[in-house]
């Protein structure tokens, strides 16, 4: 077997990073960027500093500063009227996974003519403007990955989109941006990350490649999430919890998430659950539910974490894996959905639609344990009693 790996054309990873823009930019050729941010990034005067380097070595820039969370194919398509006022030819995101997934999907659709649905998965998004990312939160990975994921406004899907065409071209990973993330930020997008590491390492499409990317990025998390929570200005916490975040992308765009990111996103889309904490209220019980499928590799995330002993066997390790991450949620405050404050009849009645669209995802069929319709139905049902 062969595994297929996809990167960036260029990583910058440390402090300072992403204040190498302009010389980046150089490097590829690259003249007329069009800057991508939400209005929370604007107010930090991050945007400002961005473009004031890029006018001193004069390049022509303007920016589109309506991200929104969860980003919408109405915010794309105002971002593209943005572009096409200029002659851009590329798009710098500045932000958490909604600016890079909205800088993806404005560069993608710059020369598309049909609604973004219908080049959402098993469509295949092969060519767009070169795209630039600087992620701000430690988190989706997004930087690194040939994944978009936008909400239609009209059906209110998180459509899942994919291809090289969506891969940044260049990623500027600089931990400092990220000492500004409140706790509950922090938590979120942290365990976003452990997500995208152990379902990278549990899924079918796993290679050697992404495995030892993965057990890196889950050691560092569990070793680091706590005090970064705790400890904002950690220096050493948040640039071992930013390194693991750009890591678990690489490690799940090139093995693909599981079912927890398939059952997540529609959490997401209906309830406006923040995307990390709709993962962590699924991470126990659909861990719990999948092991059968890959005891040996979910002993292995145990072991990483130090959540096993390595003298523990595979079934002492996952059970003490499960009670851990159970432990871990409890630490960083996740709620269940009926705490989030999810209304329980709104739950039941969502509960087909969400089924449906966890399947049509493809992400559960990566499982270790392929879920029916049925079996993703009462997972559901599981994480509401919780
Ligand atoms: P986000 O981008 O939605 O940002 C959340 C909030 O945090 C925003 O208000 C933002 O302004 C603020 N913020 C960002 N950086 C900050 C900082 N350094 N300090 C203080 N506040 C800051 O959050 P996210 O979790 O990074 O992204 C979630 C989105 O990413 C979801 O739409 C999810 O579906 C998507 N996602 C994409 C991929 C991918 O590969 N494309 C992977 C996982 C998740």
């Amino acid at each position: 077997m062969t595994a297929n790996i996809n990167l960036p054309r260029i990583l910058r990873v440390g402090a300072g990073a992403s204040r190498q823009l302009p010389e980046v930019l150089d490097e590829l050729g690259l003249k007329q960027p069009l800057l991508v941010t939400d209005g929370f990034i604007v107010s930090l005067g991050w945007l400002d500093d961005l473009e004031a380097q890029l006018s001193e070595k004069g390049f022509v820039h303007n920016r589109f500063t309506g991200v929104v969370p969860d980003p919408t194919t109405d915010a794309i398509a105002a971002g593209l009227a943005v572009l096409h006022l200029g002659e851009h030819d590329c798009v710098v995101a500045l932000g958490g996974g909604s600016s890079i997934d909205t800088a993806k999907a404005i560069a993608a659709m710059a020369h598309r003519d049909q609604p973004m649905r219908h080049y959402k998965v098993p469509n295949s998004i092969d060519d767009g403007l070169p795209v630039i990312a600087i992620p701000t939160t430690a988190g989706t990975g997004s930087e690194v990955t040939r994944v978009s994921v936008i909400t239609d406004t009209e059906t209110q899907e998180k459509m899942l989109c994919m291809g090289l065409g969506l891969m940044p071209v260049a990623a500027l990973v600089d931990f400092e941006l990220t000492l500004s993330m409140p706790w509950r930020l922090t938590a979120d997008t942290g365990l976003d990350s452990l997500c995208h590491a152990l379902e990278a390492y549990v899924s079918k499409k796993a290679n050697a490649f992404t495995d030892t990317i993965a057990l890196a990025a889950m050691t560092a998390i569990n070793t680091h999430i706590r005090t970064a929570c705790q400890e904002p200005d950690n220096r050493e916490a948040r640039e071992a919890m930013m390194l693991a975040a750009t890591q678990g992308g690489i490690a799940f765009s090139n093995a693909s998430v599981t079912l927890i990111h398939g059952m997540s996103r529609p959490i997401g889309a209906l309830f406006h659950v923040p995307h990390g904490l709709s993962n962590a209220m699924l991470l126990p019980e659909v861990t719990a539910w999948s092991i059968s499928g890959a005891p040996d590799r979910y002993a292995d995330c145990a072991r990483a974490m130090g959540m096993a002993d390595t003298s523990d066997n595979d079934d002492a390790a996952n059970k003490k894996l499960v009670t851990c991450l159970r432990q871990l949620c409890r630490d960083l405050n996740v709620p269940s959905p009926g705490e989030f404050g999810i209304d329980a009849q709104v739950w039941q009645q969502s509960l087909e639609l969400m089924t449906q669209q966890a399947l049509d995802s493809g992400s559960p069929n990566n499982n270790p344990r392929i879920p029916n319709g049925a079996e993703i139905k009462d997972l559901y049902q599981k994480v509401w009693a919780n």
